[in-house]
């Protein structure tokens, strides 16, 4: 049997429909229901990504889909009374690809399909207008030979340079030496009829010339290599950057849809535009867009000509479509709200008028910043258009950092240099770079720098990824670097119309009102953008810290309801507690002690105890620390009141603690009344070629007792202080880095018997849980072992990673990156927690843990508590916590509720 290749779309029907995305792509699937909703699209029909597929596999069309064309087009040449390659009434398609997730400007599109020598005659009979026909097909030439012959395209700019000169001449201009300048002065609209005709047959002799057979005048060739160059598109190498970025599958493959033209450059009366039903940026509920008259498809993202604003304002100064289509307008402003219900999410909209009839030609799910993302879907749950829920599940856990972006601190009193359109949030300083090679160069040497470029195209995405931030001349909110910026979360400001690129030179100028060049910018000067006001400055403005903004807020209360899992932070500090707080964690996962002892009082102490000679000095140098770590331990239970707050016992080996430094060697024997040579000699002794494997950890507990002794006093001491105040406080001591019931049974000891002394001088006890850290296999393998002497586990898995793999997180720079390039390591292990290898450890941990004591509790404190993918997985295997760093708290409660959402399928209804 053969498959249904074909599925037709006109006024009002459609085989297909939105759900079908799989099959039809985004934009097929969206054009067939934009037709079953009555709405107006231009009639065509989606050949399904199945014939991509099968054609990438095979080589050539799969059996029966050219019938399936051809049948087809015989259908669209009767719903629209034309005729396709017909002299006096030529049917124009356009071919277009579109995958199932949108991939803006990744794959290829070309218009005006169905032109020849012959039609386009008629066309411009048709049209009265020869000049729109011969333009029209001097563009299908360029399209088809760059896209289907694959031209670079640069290689027909000179013929338009050429016709550009040449009128320039007739029009006794001064003559520019570079095209950018001359496009300028000399626009695509000048151009003339007779100009056009040169153009074409320039560009007809260079296809001729580069692919060694002339442009196909049959409109049937024409359409089916047009079909095969977007399946093939699927495979260009933008395209396959753009899937691995956002994770898109390589075998959805494309569909391709084909579409009877419509023009929205016939005129005063036509136009073209694109529009977001909400800001992409603020996500602030207002219709929203550009357009321009008398133009076709991508001239309003193309970025040569600047945009008008859709909707009327103070500054609209009758250029605004509402002004100026008022009918056209209120169609579309009626057409978008109808979408948006549908839909359930904001929408990104091509429109194109012809001869003051409305046609959409794509809607799809706007991509938009972070917080935009935030806003709308609280706002759509307010709307009652949502359910909580599901407005948890739009946002994505991993771009939440964007709100933290920091903005333009107003102390700095700097003033901007240039203005342009804020295209994407968030302020940064970088070294200013003119393309992209230099941008991924500078990025690879560690260094910030900000892409700026007259406009962007798909070829700067490597450059746009390396760069900090992008600033661009041309374009408004709507051109390629805005929509790619903000799906990357990168700030952007783009038509910053002041500024002037010049790339042979390597430098930028701003003009000023009566152009002259205000300030220059030279290759890799440091200037700042900010992407939330569109202004740049010079230099490295200082920014500040952002808030989470009450939709963030609200969000983060509905989280509340559906979480299973808790977040905790890893703070070390008060300060570092109390963001955690704000950011609502619910506890702390990990305070590492050995961060107390490094600030100048307590070094000394700590070196002191490290070279005592007996237990005597030793326990005489801990006490003068007792002190200041039992102060610590007061602060963080005062600032979380009655959370759980985990203290880790010394970890880092003790050499850490000493000079290297002649002088500073010098100084220590000096304070410490010991010569020069015996510190020398401790220093040498504490020596150690793996200290990762070395001494630390519990092993410092079991050779020197008296320091996790000192260290438990303090916590439980403090504890006591700070409920005596009238707190409750909840300590957890954690023993690091335990492979065996011995270790954790000796620390039990020390530990309880501290407890018991110092309960007793203050007369009442408080509750305190001891528990491991699991950071080795073998803890992992004998955890009923440990389970005797722990009451919960934490997972280390930074350490468990490096410890499972066998591999030093701070050397694998060297050979790491090609593990996750070749796909032999799915990702950074050191990012997202290995699932397959350290992932079964903690599997086994719990499993055998749970045995041995029913009620131990369960969670992660490496970094990969604050990582969306990681976090899924905690949900999986039922650990109560994560924890991460104050700052990831609120991704990992949206990445935590997400988890629990797509575990447990309970919806909140
Ligand atoms: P992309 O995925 O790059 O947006 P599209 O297939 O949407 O590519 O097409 C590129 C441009 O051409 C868009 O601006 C679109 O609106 C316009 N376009 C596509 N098909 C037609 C058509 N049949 N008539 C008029 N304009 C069209
Ligand atoms: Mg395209
Ligand atoms: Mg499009």
């Amino acid at each position: 049997m053969v498959r249904k290749f074909v599925y037709r779309f006109e006024s009002n029907k459609a085989e297909g429909r939105a759900e079908w995305k799989p099959l039809l792509g985004g934009k097929g699937a969206n054009l067939a229901e934009m037709a079953n909703l009555g709405i107006p699209v231009p009639p065509g029909f989606t050949v399904t990504t199945e014939a991509c597929i099968d054609y990438l596999k095979l080589g050539h069309f799969p059996e029966g889909l050219l019938e399936a064309v051809r049948d087809s087009m015989s259908w669209l040449e009767t719903c629209t009374r034309r005729q396709f390659g017909n002299v006096e009434n030529p049917l124009l398609v356009s071919v277009r690809s579109g995958a199932q997730s949108s991939m803006p400007g990744m794959m290829d599109t070309i218009l005006d399909l169905g032109l020849n020598d012959e039609t386009v005659i008629g066309l411009a009979r048709q049209s009265q207008s020869e000049r729109f026909a011969f333009d029209a097909y001097r563009r299908l030439l360029g399209m088809f030979g760059n896209v289907v012959l694959e031209i670079d395209h640069e290689l027909f700019e000179p013929a338009l340079d050429a016709a550009r000169r040449a009128v320039a001449r007739q029009k006794q201009l001064s003559l520019p030496d570079d095209a950018d300048t001359l496009a300028r002065v000399v626009p695509d609209s000048v151009l003339g009829a007779e100009e056009l005709k040169l153009v074409v047959a320039d560009y007809k002799r260079i296809i001729l010339e580069h692919s060694g057979k002339p442009f196909p005048s049959d409109p049937y060739e024409q359409l089916d290599a047009a079909i095969a160059a977007v399946f093939r598109s699927w495979n260009n190498a933008r395209a396959k950057l753009y899937r691995e970025m956002h994770d898109i599958p390589h075998d959805w493959g494309t569909a391709v849809n084909i579409q009877a033209m419509v023009f929205g450059n016939l005129g005063d009366t036509s136009a073209t535009g694109v529009a977001f039903t909400r800001d992409p940026s603020t996500g602030e509920r207002r219709f929203f867009g550009e357009w321009l008259p008398n133009a076709q498809g991508e001239d309003v993202v193309a970025g040569i000509r600047t945009p008008r604003a859709l909707s009327r304002s103070p500054e609209s100064d009758g250029s605004s479509l509402e002004e100026a289509m008022p009918d056209s307008y209120a169609e579309l402003f009626k057409i978008q709200h109808v979408l948006e219900q549908r839909f359930r999410d904001m929408q990104d909209i091509e429109f194109t008028i012809e001869a003051g009839r409305l046609y959409l030609l794509q809607t799809r799910n706007g991509k938009r910043s972070a917080r935009a993302s935030v806003r709308i879907a609280v706002d759509m749950v307010n709307e009652g258009l949502l359910y909580p829920d599901e407005a948890i599940l739009r946002v994505d856990p991993e771009r939440l950092g964007e709100l933290l972006f920091p903005a333009i601190d107003p102390k700095a009193g700097a003033s901007a240099i240039a203005r342009g359109i804020p295209a994407s949030p968030g302020a940064v300083s970088g070294k200013a770079v003119f393309n992209a090679e230099d941008a991924q160069a500078y990025a690879e040497r560690g260094e910030s720098v900000i892409l700026v470029r007259t406009e962007t195209s798909p070829e700067d995405l490597h450059g746009m990824k390396a760069a900090k931030g992008i600033l661009t001349a041309r374009g408004g909110a709507t051109s390629h670097a805005a929509v790619v910026a903000r799906g990357m979360g990168r700030p952007c400001v783009s038509g910053c119309s002041t500024l002037h690129i010049d790339y042979a030179s390597g430098e930028a100028v701003v003009h000023g009102g009566n152009g002259e060049v205000t300030t220059r910018i030279k290759h890799a000067d440091s200037i700042t953008i900010d992407g939330s006001s569109g202004s740049v400055y010079l230099g490295n403005v200082k920014t500040i810290e952002a808030e989470l903004g009450p939709e963030m807020e609200t969000m983060l209360v509905w989280t509340e309801r559906v979480s299973r899992m808790r977040v905790r932070a890893n703070a070390d500090t008060p300060e570092q507690a109390a963001k955690a707080l704000s950011f609502g964690a619910r506890g702390i996962g990990l305070c590492r002690t050995e961060h107390m002892f490094f600030s100048d009082e307590r070094i000394a102490a700590v070196r002191e105890m490290i070279l005592a000679r007996d237990t005597k000095a030793r326990e005489k140098a801990l006490a003068k620390l007792l002190p200041f770590q039992t102060q610590d331990f007061a602060g963080l239970f005062r600032v979380m009141k009655g959370l759980p707050v985990n203290i880790r016992l010394l970890d880092p080996p003790l050499h850490e603690f000493l000079p290297h430094e002649k002088h500073q060697i010098g100084e220590l024997a000096a304070t410490m009344g010991v010569s020069v040579v015996d510190v020398e000699r401790k220093i040498a002794e504490l020596y150690e070629f793996n200290p990762m494997l070395g001494h630390r950890g519990v092993r410092l507990g079991i050779t020197y007792p008296e320091v996790p002794a000192m260290q438990v006093r303090a916590i439980l001491e403090a504890a006591c202080t700070v409920q005596e105040e009238g707190h409750e406080v909840l300590p957890e001591i954690m023993v690091p880095l335990a492979f065996s019931e011995g270790e954790l049974g000796a620390m039990r000891v020390i530990i309880d018997e501290v407890a018991k002394d110092v309960f007793a001088k203050h007369g009442k006890e408080v509750k305190f849980k001891v528990g491991t850290m699991i950071e080795l296999p073998r803890a992992a393998l004998l955890a009923d072992q440990l389970a005797k002497h722990a009451e919960f586990f934490s997972f280390g898995t930074n350490d468990l990673t490096q410890t499972t793999l066998g591999v030093s997180r701070d050397d694998a720079g060297s050979f790491l990156p090609l593990y996750v390039e070749r796909g032999i390591l799915p990702e950074d292990p050191f990012i997202s927690l290995d699932t397959d290898g350290v992932g079964e450890l903690v599997r086994i941990a719990i499993e055998k843990g749970r045995v041995a004591r029913p009620e131990l509790h369960f969670g992660v404190c490496g970094e990969h508590g604050g990582d969306p993918k990681s976090i899924d997985f905690c949900e999986q295997i039922g650990l109560s916590y994560v924890s991460c760093s104050p700052f990831r708290v609120p991704i990992a409660r949206v990445a935590a509720a997400q988890a629990s959402l797509r575990r447990t399928r309970k919806y909140w209804r």
